[in-house]
């Protein structure tokens, strides 16, 4: 955990950059109206907005592209030391971008509970029921190929 937390003033600047970015990606119709900064010691070292239709990339949410861009600038995939500030609360996805990246902590202005918003509410709980259904029973079902299990699991062996 890094000692760093930012003060309120702090907050309220980086999450205005954050709502900034939001503005900004949505009205050059890079994708939807989110954006994210990340912070090291009381500085942004990246940003990042939505870019699906810019990239056509539906991984592309302002979280994971600032989390791409502060692995990049600071030339590591793990980003202990740095929070993370989004204008929306993160999406499953996202929040388990944030679990891989090792962020010490996430600050978020837009709630999507179902009560304040409907819509990325329901978003949020049609993925998390998705991920939570066993793989073979998703709506987008997965299959295991069993006769080549062995084979993919000596390379990962080799690695760890
Ligand atoms: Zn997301």
């Amino acid at each position: 955990m890094s000692s760093y937390i930012p003060s309120e003033d702090e907050k309220e600047k980086f999450m205005a950059r954050a709502i900034e970015l939001s503005e900004e990606g949505a009205a050059k119709g890079c994708g939807g109206p989110f954006g994210s900064v990340v912070v090291k010691e009381g500085k942004i070292v990246a940003e990042g907005y939505n870019r699906k239709f810019e990239d056509f990339d539906p991984s592309a949410h302002a979280e994971v592209v600032a989390i791409r861009n502060a692995g990049k600038a600071l030339r590591t995939p793990e980003l202990q030391g740095c929070i993370l500030f989004t204008s929306c609360e993160p999406c499953p996805m996202c929040t388990a971008t944030i679990w891989w990246s090792r962020l010490d902590r996430v600050y978020y202005a837009h709630s999507v509970d179902e009560d304040n918003d409907p819509l990325l509410g329901s978003y949020q709980s049609t993925i998390l029921e998705f991920v939570n259904t066993p793989i073979d029973n998703r709506s987008i079902p997965g299959e295991q190929v069993k006769s080549k299990a062995e084979e993919a699991f000596n390379v990962i062996k080799k690695y760890f």
